[in-house]
């Protein structure tokens, strides 16, 4: 019911629309019962006309039947051929709409028969008459006007004209004439039906319009909100992404700090949770007038009004929201806890081209604070060249400047090439960027999984292109669980005995996660390197459930071996080890060849580095595996 309300308070348009149909029906309601007083005006005007036509023509034919006769009553009394004569003239009269017409002689306030124009019922000449509505038949002998009455108990159009027949300034006959009319004021009637009706259909049609457009916006609404907190989330985003003013609006980009721990804490669903107990603080501090908008899970992107708030004001508000979260008490299973936000705010977004732009800036401005330390507010500042620079990176990566560079392993015997390694880079004009530059700058955002797939984007069609060519590429253990990663691989399985994957192990590893996709991986034919063994997080006994087929023993280690002893009998071990396991060893950063005949006396199988060659162009590589 609430949620109901909400709608209805936050989309004031409906409001109108219901005011203007409950407007509208009345409008109808009120002309519909002003309809009778219009037909009423309209049968009027037809008993006007009908009376004009019969009275002017009456006129002229009782002028010829009285010409020049001084007592026109008496000679026709006498005379049955003028009489008869007369009565035929009259005759011209009538017609379907004149039920009956006749003449009657005034004789001491008596009423009698002159002509009578009916030829069913034909009275007699002198027969007395006694009129029904006598007061019209005096009054029009008295006025000498004449007199019209309408029947209102007859349907359709029915009126008696009373017309005086004046002699010597005197009444001394009245023609009457009964008229009744059907078509024209049934047509009326039937007209008049018809507008009601459709006037009553329209009126449910728009009802069930209003009822529809309500209906479909209601569920849209709902489909736009978070039923626990009413903020809007990101489908209200991608639809509106157009229809937001961003410009009016200082823009915020907030995030849960170390959001994954409370996860692994509490569990998910005790995450969705805190992230509604999060947004009710945060959204306390709103006007009407902000967005709230659920960004992602745990990102929030807000839209302050600037309408009556400069900038210190939204510094101070932002400030109120960060400290109330930080103060604020989350319980789950009555353990109480609290956590931190970090904002990043783009203040002035009346320069912006794009609303993406915006956000852009603010995310950049949020990467500064999570690296300042996080529970902060940053503002984005474009004098800032690092935080620049990631937006460069982010823009180049999405443009074709992304390449690969490749470096052979050739068996440190024959020196024949196994594979090459592919090592990402960045052509920014004669600028080339290394992954070291890239990385760091990049984890944990979802430009990292892209990076990833272009990569292998980039290989798979290396693969195609040149049909000798073996490669292996760098995974981290995240893009190893993520499904969209694993079907591209899956999709390119008739490559996989020609594409090596490199495995970096790190500190969050989840080995059964990653268990479960080298299964996969193995099960299309890919083989697997775990590479930069030893460089801190290296793991025997996981290594052995990984059914791994290289490994690729860390450069820092390799570059030791010949005046280390730690280093020397590090690799010794780990070559005894993978040997006894059937796993195939690689060093890398091998820059002499004493290096390589130390590697060879291990077992060291294969080699890459310096000593052979840099990692180069594909263009550049020489035609050996060809
Ligand atoms: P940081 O301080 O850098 O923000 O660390 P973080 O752990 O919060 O990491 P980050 O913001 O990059 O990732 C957010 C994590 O929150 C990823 C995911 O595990 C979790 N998460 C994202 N959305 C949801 C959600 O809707 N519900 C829950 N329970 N967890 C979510
Ligand atoms: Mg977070
Ligand atoms: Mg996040």
């Amino acid at each position: 019911m609430q949620n109901k309300l909400t709608f209805f308070s936050s989309n004031r348009i409906y409001y109108y629309l219901i005011f203007a149909y409950i407007v509208f029906s009345s409008l109808l309601i009120f002309s519909y019962k002003s309809m009778g007083g219009y037909e009423e005006r309209v049968k009027n005007l037809l008993l006007n006309r009908a009376v004009g036509i019969i009275d002017d023509t009456s006129s002229k034919i009782l002028d010829q039947i009285i010409f020049n006769n001084s007592n026109f009553i008496l000679a026709n009394l006498k005379d049955e051929g003028l009489r008869a004569e007369n009565e035929k003239r009259l005759s011209i009269l009538s017609n379907e709409d004149i039920k009956s017409l006749y003449v009657l002689y005034i004789n001491r306030g008596k009423y009698f028969f002159l002509f009578d124009v009916d030829k069913e019922e034909s009275t007699q000449v002198s027969e007395p008459f006694i009129p029904e509505n006598d007061r019209f038949f005096t009054k029009a002998i008295k006025e000498k006007k004449k007199q019209v009455f309408v029947q209102k108990d007859i349907e359709g159009l029915s009126f008696t004209l009373v017309k005086p027949i004046i002699q010597h300034n005197k009444t001394v006959a009245l023609l009457v004439i009964d008229y009744s009319e059907n078509r024209l004021s049934s047509l009326l009637e039937v007209s008049v039906d018809f507008l009601s009706y459709s006037a009553l259909v329209l009126l449910f049609i728009l009802f069930i319009f209003l009822v529809y457009i309500l209906y479909s916006r209601y569920n849209k609404y709902k489909i736009y909100r978070n039923p626990k907190t009413n903020t809007y989330n990101r489908v209200y985003m991608t639809d509106n992404y157009d229809k937001i003013d961003f410009k009016n609006y200082y823009v915020a980009l907030a995030d849960i700090d170390f959001f994954k721990r409370i996860n692994n804490l509490y569990g998910q669903e005790n995450g969705d949770k805190i992230i509604i107990s999060v947004i009710k603080v945060m959204a306390s501090f709103l006007k009407k007038s902000d967005i709230f908008i659920q960004y992602s899970g745990e990102e929030f992107l807000i839209l302050f009004t600037k309408e009556n708030r400069d900038e210190e004001k939204i510094r101070e508000l932002l400030e109120k929201i960060r400290i109330a979260v930080e103060r604020a008490k989350f319980t789950i299973d009555k353990e109480s806890f609290s956590l931190t936000i970090s904002i990043g705010v783009l203040l002035h977004t009346e320069v912006e081209k794009s609303l993406q732009e915006v956000i852009h800036k603010a995310d950049t401005a949020l990467y500064e604070c999570k690296h300042g330390g996080r529970n902060c507010i940053s503002y984005f500042d474009i004098s800032q060249t690092k935080k620049l620079y990631r937006e460069k990176l982010k823009e180049m990566i999405e443009s074709d400047k992304l390449v690969c560079y490749y470096q052979p392993i050739r068996d440190l015997e024959t020196k024949e090439l196994h594979h090459y390694e592919a090592l990402l880079r960045i052509e920014d004009g004669d600028n080339i960027i290394f992954p070291d530059k890239i990385l760091p700058d990049l984890e944990d955002s979802y430009l990292y999984t892209y990076l990833t797939k272009r990569v292998i984007d980039y290989n798979i069609k290396k693969l195609r292109e040149d049909s000798q060519i073996q490669i292996s590429i760098n995974l981290s253990a995240d893009d190893l669980i993520n499904d969209s990663i694993l079907a591209i691989f899956a999709q390119n399985s008739d490559l996989a005995d020609r594409l090596y994957i490199e495995i970096l192990e790190n500190k969050s590893i989840d080995y059964n996660k990653v268990e479960l996709s080298l299964q996969k991986l193995k099960l299309f034919g890919y083989k697997i390197c775990i590479d930069d063994f030893g460089s801190g997080y290296s793991n025997l006994n996981h290594l052995l459930n990984l059914s791994i087929d290289y490994l690729k023993i860390d450069g820092s280690i390799i570059k030791e071996i010949h005046h280390d002893k730690k280093a020397y009998s590090l690799v010794k071990t780990f070559a005894l080890f993978c040997q006894q396991n059937n796993i195939e060893v690689i060093a890398e950063f091998i820059d002499n060849q004493y290096v390589v005949d130390i590697l060879k006396s291990f077992g060291v199988k294969y080699g890459q580095g310096w000593y052979f060659s840099k990692a180069v162009p594909y263009s550049e590589l020489s035609k050996e595996h060809k």
